[in-house]
């Protein structure tokens, strides 16, 4: 048995989404004729009572049209040292935008208000021009760690009294609103543009939706089409996102248990140095050598990455079953 850890990105469709996926009504997207790919931003918007939603073909481009949307060239960003954005998007911030980035030392990726106000420019022409926060969550880097949501409302109050507009990367939201019980409402009123990704815990095979409050719609999809965003017949995999919404949700809390019950065998294991709280779906711990631990945990039929020279990352998901757990927990205890 080979049980596969490397992400949450590994999922394959479940007979009945893909039986899902094949009925559904689709046209060109890129004339707005898709009714599946309708559907799926009118239910995101809905959900976060937020102005509109658009489809994409990942979390990078939805991340990336979102931070173009609301900055000029010359302004800058605000976001932790270790956000998806900055370390895992190609350079896209600077790339696409023409900005650049104020760097925050958060804690497991997570950044307070005080730090985003301190980190705010003053108005001197030496210097760029402070426009836009943006947040992770749940942060991956942090190991899958969720923010406080009195934290958030700080930091958007923040951002309100500067002038900053809020963006939100929540390619892995879901996995922090099945926990916290936060409203995905409150989250719409906070931010600017938030972007999900529907092929990470959710198990859609591709996409991603940005939303957004108080931005023309035609900007949005401009800029999409310039990225090379445009899709023909996208409903068959926009459907695959609907599914998931209706029946993926809940699910992910299977996800933690197993994730938690990963850390309590790793938490014993005299391999381990150390471990960041596991609060969702990802588990990141300490060994002398990661990239050692990666290929001895292979050998054993266990799949997973290094996340730094010394960290190892597993990720459960949609796919990591019961017994791909066991699997998992023996080859732990083998080491
Ligand atoms: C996966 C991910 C994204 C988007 O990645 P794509 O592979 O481009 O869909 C964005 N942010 C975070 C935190 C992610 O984990």
């Amino acid at each position: 048995m080979i049980a596969d850890l490397r992400s949450d990105t590994f999922t394959r469709p479940t007979p009945e989404m893909l039986q899902f996926m094949m009925q559904a009504p689709i046209g060109d997207d890129v004339y707005g004729e898709d009714p599946s790919v309708a559907e799926l931003e009118r239910k995101m918007a809905d959900m976060f009572g937020m102005d509109d939603a658009i489809f994409c073909p990942s979390g990078t481009m939805t991340n990336q049209i979102g931070i173009k949307l609301l900055t000029q060239p010359m302004e800058e960003i605000i976001c932790d040292k270790n956000s998806h954005i900055q370390i895992y998007e190609g350079g896209g911030i600077a790339y696409n935008s023409l900005i650049s980035s104020k760097l925050i030392d958060g804690d497991r990726g997570m950044i307070t208000a005080e730090q985003v106000e301190a980190a705010i420019n003053p108005d001197d022409l030496h210097q760029p021009i402070s426009k836009i926060v943006a947040l992770e969550n749940t942060m991956n880097k942090g190991g899958g760690a969720i923010y406080d949501m009195e934290e958030i409302r700080k930091i958007a109050a923040v951002c309100e009294k500067h002038s900053l507009h809020l963006h939100l990367d929540g390619a892995r939201l879901f996995n922090a609103l099945v926990v916290t019980n936060d409203s995905p409402k409150e989250y719409g009123r906070l931010f600017k543009t938030i972007s999900v990704c529907l092929s990470k815990g959710l198990g859609a095979p591709i996409g991603s939706v940005l939303l957004f409050n108080g931005i023309p719609r035609i900007k949005a999809v401009r800029l999409r089409k310039v990225m090379g965003g445009g899709m023909r017949q996208a409903g068959l995999i926009a459907s695959a996102g609907t599914y998931a919404l209706d029946h993926h949700v809940e699910r992910l809390k299977d996800d933690h248990r197993r994730a938690k019950q990963l850390a309590n065998a790793l938490k014993e294991a005299a391999f381990v140095e150390d471990m960041y709280p596991v609060e969702t779906n990802i588990v990141i711990f300490k060994v002398k050598n990661s990239a050692e631990m990666v290929k001895t945990l292979a050998e054993k039929g266990v799949k997973c990455i290094t996340f730094s020279p010394v960290h190892v990352r597993m990720v459960t998901h949609l796919d990591f079953t019961d017994d791909m757990l066991e699997h998992t927990l023996q080859a732990i205890h083998s080491i």
